[in-house]
């Protein structure tokens, strides 16, 4: 069947009317993945109930769609359906996974373009950085489709002559899956690539705010021959998500939980997963460090700066979130910051030229107008932005704050928002101090063109990192990423 015609077909049969002439009206070929039942044992079903959940463009406030609001006993239908698909899934050999890693990969390149115009309606990130996270998570699935092939075992040398000590890797089952909204693609491929390259299969419950990025990759999984049951999407909406994850977690069919989201819910999934000493990944929110100093290539550390705080309107967990400049570079750095960040352009994700879009939902913005208030309450400088965008309910102003203390909130939470908070420093070592005052040592940021400095700082920072040199500015940026 050709893209047009399966198209033609989805917009006479679909129920998500409003998605697909969305879809349409920007001119997308291909929109047989806009899916409203859950994807369980390789059928698409509704939710037991029956019920439906609204998804809305955070952009407008418009439904975006419905999609099944699942809960225990679909929950429990996925868990069936992955551990009896471990049963032969785990017996393929590496280049069987590997061959349809591959081929999931290839229909995600295929369908980028619709996949990331879906991405923007539900998610809100400018179509920029949609088609960004599309190739950086199918990147996961290529990364994947050739690892599989490099599981390797080992051999020890034994202490006694009649024994041999053999290592083999064996995959661990049925794996729970529980994904954010901010990354509504990669969170998924970086999990369930790993899973399927080792021989396991997974249960996927995706943010309620971004379900048909989810919902579409298990349509393409379906598409790319991904047997039955080896990949379940389970959709729910706040109120099911308990009581589904709960389930998740606790199931004795499932070997492993892993999760990206807030600090919050990962300690009470590691709670419950205790009960039957689960395997458990983990990557939680952060309060990143960006420290300039003097040394710095005022330039370059702007512009690392804009990338670092306004990817997704600031929604992320490595956004840098506490901003130290020093003394002697501060007003510089904050001149050319101001000009970049008059720059931005806040609207609709997918009109031409936008570069800020809103945040994810009215609670994510109340938090943010909170932070800022308090924070400007305690003495901090309003440098520019401070309160809600005229374009819509969601969204709010690029804003800079100047000084900023070490005990304002802005400091202490992480904002999830396009607002740099600035705080002026003398020393070195009061800069470390500060960096390193906090328990979320996700990552961390610094600009200094001296190398004695990048190696000490780099050392010093209680962030595990990688470090990044320029090669023509010796700068050093480090950034670590909790696996
Ligand atoms: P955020 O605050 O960024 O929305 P959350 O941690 O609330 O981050 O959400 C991340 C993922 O965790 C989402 O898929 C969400 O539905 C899920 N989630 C939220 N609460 C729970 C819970 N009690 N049990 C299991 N999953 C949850």
């Amino acid at each position: 069947m050709t893209a047009p015609s399966l198209f033609g077909a989805v917009l006479r049969h679909h129920k998500n009317r409003v998605l697909t002439a969305a879809l349409r009206g920007h001119g997308l070929r291909f929109a047989s993945f806009v899916r409203q039942e859950g994807y369980i044992g390789g059928q698409w079903v509704p939710a037991a109930s029956g019920k439906l959940f609204p998804v809305t463009n955070p952009a407008n406030g418009e439904v975006v769609g419905n999609v099944a609001d699942m809960g225990e006993q679909d929950a429990q239908a996925a868990i069936d359906a992955a551990y009896n698909a471990f049963q032969t899934w785990h017996k393929t050999t590496a280049k069987e996974r590997s061959d349809l890693l591959r081929k999931w990969y290839n229909l995600v390149q295929e369908h980028k373009e619709d996949l990331a115009h879906l991405m923007v309606l539900e998610s809100g990130k400018p179509l920029v950085e949609a088609r960004g996270e599309i190739a950086y998570g199918s990147a996961f699935l290529e990364w994947f489709s050739e690892e599989a092939r490099r599981i390797y075992g080992e051999v020890v040398p034994s202490p006694a002559t009649s024994k041999e000590i053999i290592f083999v890797r064996h995959p661990i089952g049925v794996a729970s899956m529980i994904t954010p909204w901010n990354f509504p693609n990669a969170m998924i491929t970086r999990k369930a690539g790993a899973a399927l390259a080792a021989g396991c299969t997974c249960v996927v419950k995706p943010a309620e705010d971004t379900p048909f990025s989810a919902l579409a990759l298990a349509e393409l999984a379906e598409k790319a021959g991904i047997p039955p049951g080896v990949v379940n999407v389970v959709t729910a909406s706040h109120d099911n998500t308990p009581a589904v994850g709960n389930l998740m977690c606790s199931s004795p069919k499932v070997a492993g939980v892993f999760f990206t989201g807030s600090t919050r819910v990962g300690k009470l999934l590691y709670r419950q997963c205790a009960q039957g000493v689960k395997r458990i990944g983990l990557e939680l929110g952060g309060n990143a460090p960006f420290i300039v100093f003097d040394s710095a290539n005022v330039k370059n550390a702007v512009a690392g700066l804009m990338l670092a705080k306004f990817r997704n309107t600031g929604q992320t967990c490595i956004s840098a979130n506490r901003v130290l400049v020093q003394e002697g570079v501060h007003d510089q750095f904050l001149a050319a910051l101001k000009e970049a960040v008059e720059q931005r352009v806040v609207g609709d994700g997918l009109k031409d030229g936008v570069t800020v879009g809103p945040l994810i939902n009215a609670t994510q913005l109340k938090r943010v107008e909170k932070i800022v208030q308090e924070t400007v309450d305690c003495g901090a400088h309003v440098e520019m932005g401070g309160s809600v965008h005229s374009a819509g309910e969601c969204f709010f102003q690029p804003t800079i704050l100047t000084g900023v203390t070490e005990d304002m909130c802005c400091f202490k939470e992480e904002i999830f928002g396009p607002v740099v908070a600035i705080k002026k420093f003398k020393t070195e070592e009061e800069a470390i101090k500060i960096a390193n005052a906090t328990e979320h040592g996700l990552a961390s940021y610094f600009y200094s063109q001296d190398v004695s400095q990048v190696w000490r700082v780099a050392r010093s920072l209680e962030a595990d990192h990688e470090q990044v040199q320029d090669q023509r500015t010796i700068e050093g940026c480090s950034v670590y990423i909790q696996a």
